[in-house]
């Protein structure tokens, strides 16, 4: 069967098979694909009225809540391209971003309206704006639906519960097709300043299809949004997947253990997708157990390093085999996954965990600096092409041309191929450590680190060092209730690892630093020691 040809299409067969099911379930709330569909059609009439046309773009800057999901949809069903913004961005990042996609609409909490998204947005080509009552939520007990307590309402923005609920028709004539632009999805910058990559319809629809054939998942399934919705894991494989699904989609605002875990309790989801850091927080949360996961047919880790340490302490305590799985933004959220029943391979040289096989109509290849491609086993960039691949990034003609040179990504990162076609990512290009001219993967050393038993967290990077040029560094947070010392831990490296790449140095934080999706942040971990 083709996949529709866009999210909305998929919404359309959702309603006309199963108007009554749950699609979106947030603490005590519920709306049906019915009502879902009726309330973004409103949205999508009144973004329209208020002048917003096809093409015209619109930030949404939300947590995983419904208003997320019918601002999403609206803003398709009026023709417009989506811009979706991380919600701890600071004003300077949203500035960036509303005046690069030239925005003429904006999405947003309330409260941030209030505090600083008014002021931001003044500054912007933004016209129309529209606010949803949404709460920071730290607990499970306080629930809030999509009647929530009434803050004072901005002057200048709609209430989007009002709008959602006034019963207007979408504009008829805007369903996307497959080649529109989607989303210009930000990259989260953990390499510089953010760039806008196009995701097109088509593209998101061959990624969420690959999910529904890929998972063997059962139909309708219940799917749990760990990761965040404005990042292009949670909105492909999480929302689109599970739309494309006709499934259940359970939101919890964010990502707070405690919460997360009294939600599976009582959703019993059968999937979700997740940063591997995730994770590691749920595992360390004292509340776990392996009742949490029994109702679990798959469990997806992608956007960020697993490691195989992570894996196996997984299954042993809690049941679940994680799945390792591998993209980039520019591919629109996964290029490579491995598929269910059977288990990623781990290389036996360097302990490596494979992140999967490349789907079907994906051709990954692994390349030297001067694009030629490298024998089975060798260590170069990996390029990728395929139907998930975005035709570019937003009006960035160079940007484009160095990144997917002939239509082909270049993803900057460094991996290899086995003979049975298994890859393998071993780092960043740019994080390599060159220690007295010996080459450090920061990968392989973390994932020593993690088979220790105290480790929790580990990020390790390059910091100067006046005898070796650079030094390799390690960022360590402990599992709660353990003990370790930073020689302790260097000790740990020193037996299992090459004498030039285990840590000379030993950091132990209460919490390394991450991204709103969950990626540890070695460049703030670097400059951390630059600063000291
Ligand atoms: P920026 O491009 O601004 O630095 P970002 O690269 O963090 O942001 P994403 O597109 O979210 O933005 O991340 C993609 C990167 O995440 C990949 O290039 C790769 O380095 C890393 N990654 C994703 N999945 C895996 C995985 N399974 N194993 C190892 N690394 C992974």
């Amino acid at each position: 069967v083709a996949p529709d040809a866009s999210l909305v299409h998929a919404l359309r067969r959702a309603v006309a098979d199963a108007p009554e099911r749950t699609f979106l379930a947030y603490f005590d709330g519920r709306l049906t694909y019915r009502e879902t569909d009726e309330l973004s059609d409103s949205v999508a009439g009144h973004l329209a009225a208020r002048g917003v046309a096809r093409g015209d773009r619109v930030a949404v800057v939300l947590q995983n809540s419904p208003h997320f999901v019918l601002a999403v949809l609206g803003a398709w069903k009026a023709g417009a391209v989506v811009v979706p913004v991380n919600p701890m961005y600071k004003a300077g990042e949203v500035t960036h971003v509303l005046r690069d996609s030239e925005a003429a609409a904006l999405i947003c909490s309330d409260r941030a309206w209030e505090t600083y998204l008014r002021d931001t947005a003044a500054d912007t080509p933004v016209r129309v704006a529209l606010t949803a009552c949404e709460r920071d939520f730290q607990t499970a007990d306080d629930p809030r639906v999509l009647d929530f307590e009434r803050l004072p309402r901005p002057a200048d923005a709609d209430d989007l519960t009002a709008v959602a609920r006034a019963r207007r028709p979408a504009p008829p004539d805007r369903a996307p097709d497959p080649g529109d632009i989607a989303l210009i999805s930000y990259t989260s910058g953990t390499s510089g300043t953010p760039k806008g990559a196009t995701n097109t319809h088509a593209n998101i629809m061959y990624n969420a299809e690959r999910q529904r054939t890929g998972l063997a998942l059962p139909d309708p399934p219940v799917c749990f949004a760990l990761a965040p919705l404005f990042h292009i894991t949670g909105m492909v494989c999480q929302f689109g997947a599970c739309l494309n699904s006709a499934g259940t989609l359970v939101l919890a605002h964010r990502f707070e253990a405690g919460v997360v875990l009294d939600a599976f309790a009582e959703h019993r989801p059968h999937y979700t997708v997740g940063p591997s850091t995730a994770f590691m927080a749920l595992a360390a949360h004292p509340s776990c157990t392996r009742e949490h996961f029994a109702s679990f047919v798959t469990i997806s880790s992608g956007g960020a390093p697993l490691p195989p340490a992570l894996v196996e302490r997984f299954r042993a305590g809690f049941g679940p085999y994680i799945r390792n799985g591998y993209g980039l933004t520019e591919c629109t959220a996964p290029c490579a996954s491995v598929p269910p029943h059977l288990e990623a391979p781990v290389d036996p040289d360097s302990g490596t965990l494979a992140v999967g096989l490349p789907g079907p109509d994906t051709v990954v290849r692994i390349v030297d600096d001067e694009g030629r491609e490298v024998p089975f086993g060798e260590h170069g960039e990996i390029v990728v092409s395929g139907p998930q691949v975005v035709p570019g990034y937003w009006r960035r003609p160079d940007a484009t041309a160095d990144t997917f040179p002939g239509g082909e990504l270049r993803t900057g990162d460094i991996g290899f191929m086995d003979e049975q076609g298994w890859l393998y990512v071993v780092d960043r290009k740019k994080d390599m450590i060159n220690a007295s001219g010996f080459k450090v993967w920061p990968r392989e050393v973390e994932d020593v680190l993690h088979t220790h038993p105290a480790v929790r967290e580990a990020a390790v990077v390059g910091v100067p060092d006046g005898y070796r040029g650079e030094t390799v560094k390690a960022y360590i947070s402990l599992r709660p209730g353990t003990e370790a010392d930073p020689a302790q831990l260097a000790a740990w490296c020193k037996e299992r690892l090459a004498a030039y790449k285990y840590p000379r140095q030993v950091e132990i934080l209460p919490e390394l630093p991450k991204t709103a999706s969950g990626k540890i942040l070695r460049r703030e971990l670097r400059s951390r020691t630059r600063d000291n």
